[in-house]
């Protein structure tokens, strides 16, 4: 009989020093005595985002900060590997490799130096440095629990487009990579610890997926191997109601839909990585969320239809963002307004999050992260300046003091009156909705408040839709 095979991610911090790497390793080891298993491995936590502020630095010529960093990065993974693998010779073949992986790292610095710039291309390079490193030291680990094991860069397995710092994977030919070198050590037994976050082009130059690109590396890799599961293991216990930093009572769902997860994911819950799931559509791999510090707790499974029944599953918030309004009376009169204002969101890159328009039509307002807030309103007073001078749009305006909430749930339309207890919940509550939307999957309703009243709306709808209540799992 064909074993089953299992796809396990560990993310950052359940890597993030040796005695977190030793428990993840035990969590693969046992694994692999029943079943065929590929590991992949994010970087230490941390490590990435110190790669990328010293490319940064590099590139505008400072020449210390990457030598700094790597002699730090040399002295945290060998700390670890000390720890992990007692035997000196076991320990020196890692060595080696890590130097390679080190001394190219300070090449990749010491030229952007010199040259002062930073290409998306280089910053790719440089960013993969922390998965590069942790997947000898993570190998070796498992070896030392005595399973047979290799180290397998994802450049020799996930191919994808040439967008530097947001690939794409090309899925035919990571399947036939992936047939090839992997294939071959499942059959023997052999557990692949693969460095997530990264590909390559055709042409064999490196790439990455985005930033915490390893969850999507893993259904990448589950879905070219036809995995039986994909399992995220991560530091919170799975997918939860709501942030229970802000809602207490927050519990893991024991199930949820490929949907709703990726809607949760891209309204903020930083559980998974948006495109994660879009890797495994087309099979219906389950995909399941735990925390690699409790084991124990099954965790939160993610399957195509979730638990078919529909309602509020969970809650979000994004804040950090701000509302830009565009409007007043004369607005009617414009012709292609809207045209005009997400073309010119556009060209800016701004990311709008959500869009509402009010009845009357003399009000466009909608909502960008507020990174991109200030260059966006700019554009906008640009574009309509002559509209601005004649007084036929009013004003555009920002304000940074708001945030969305957003109710998720698969087939909410089956469920009549979601939206409106949602806002006579808010209405009880003196809680002020400044816009409303609704997706048209209907597997979300999202509203804007003040910032400052986040917790409250959170608490208010969690007590609402009974997500408060301890259901066994
Ligand atoms: N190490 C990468 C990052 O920090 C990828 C990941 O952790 O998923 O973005
Ligand atoms: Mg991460």
């Amino acid at each position: 009989m064909k074993p089953r095979l299992q796809v396990m991610k560990f993310g950052g911090t359940s890597v993030g020093d040796a005695s977190c790497m030793a428990r993840a390793a035990q969590i693969v080891a046992q694994a692999g005595r029943n079943d065929a298993v590929v590991a992949v491995v994010s970087a230490m936590s941390g490590v990435t985002n110190r790669l990328v502020e010293t490319a940064n630095r590099a590139g505008i010529g400072d020449r210390e900060a990457g030598s700094g960093l790597i002699t730090a990065l040399r002295e945290q993974h060998n700390v670890a590997l000390a720890a992990l693998v007692p035997a000196e010779t076991a320990r020196a073949a890692v060595c080696r490799k890590l130097e390679e992986i080190l001394a190219e790292g300070q090449r990749l610095f010491d030229g952007t130096a010199l040259l002062r710039e930073l290409t998306p291309r280089t910053l790719d390079a440089v960013s993969s440095l922390g998965e590069r490193l942790c997947a000898p030291l993570f190998s070796a680990a498992l070896a030392h629990l005595g399973a047979r094991t290799e180290p397998v860069e994802a450049t020799e397995l996930i191919i994808t487009d040439d967008f530097h710092g947001g690939a794409e994977p090309r899925m035919d030919l990571t399947r036939q990579h992936c047939e090839s070198r992997l294939r071959p050590l499942l059959k023997e037994a052999c557990i692949p610890v693969v460095t997530g976050f990264i590909g390559a082009t055709a042409k064999g130059v490196l790439t990455t997926l985005g930033r915490g690109g390893s969850d999507y590396s893993a259904t990448i890799l589950g879905a070219a191997l036809d995995a039986d599961e994909i399992i995220i293991w991560t530091d919170v216990d799975g997918v939860l109601t709501a942030d229970p930093r802000l809602v207490p009572n927050a519990r893991t769902i024991a199930e949820i839909s490929y949907r709703e997860a990726a809607e949760l994911a891209y309204f903020g819950a930083k559980v998974l990585h948006p495109k994660t799931l879009r890797a495994v559509a087309p099979a219906g791999i389950p995909v399941w969320i735990r925390n690699s510090f409790t084991p124990e707790r099954v965790g939160t499974k993610i399957t195509p239809q979730g638990r078919s029944v529909g309602g509020v599953k969970a809650l979000t918030a994004i804040r950090d963002v701000a509302l830009i309004s565009l409007g007043g009376p004369g607005i009617v009169g414009v012709p292609d307004v809207i045209g005009r204002t997400f073309s010119t969101t556009a060209e800016v890159r701004a990311n709008v999050l959500l869009i509402s328009q009010s009845s009357s039509q003399n009000d466009i307002c909608f909502i960008v992260p507020q990174s991109d807030a200030q260059r966006t309103v700019e554009a906008l007073r640009h574009e309509f300046s002559q509209d601005l001078a004649h007084e036929v749009v009013e004003h555009i305006t920002m304000d940074p003091n708001i945030a969305i909430v957003a109710v998720v749930g698969e087939n909410m339309r089956g469920t009549p009156g979601v939206a409106g207890r949602t806002f006579s919940a808010m209405g009880r509550e003196n809680i002020n909705i400044i816009a409303i939307a609704q997706g048209s999957s209907e597997t979300n309703i999202s509203f804007v408040i003040e910032d400052k009243s986040v917790k409250h709306a959170l608490l208010t709808t969690h007590r609402e839709f009974g997500l408060d209540a301890v259901v066994p799992e």
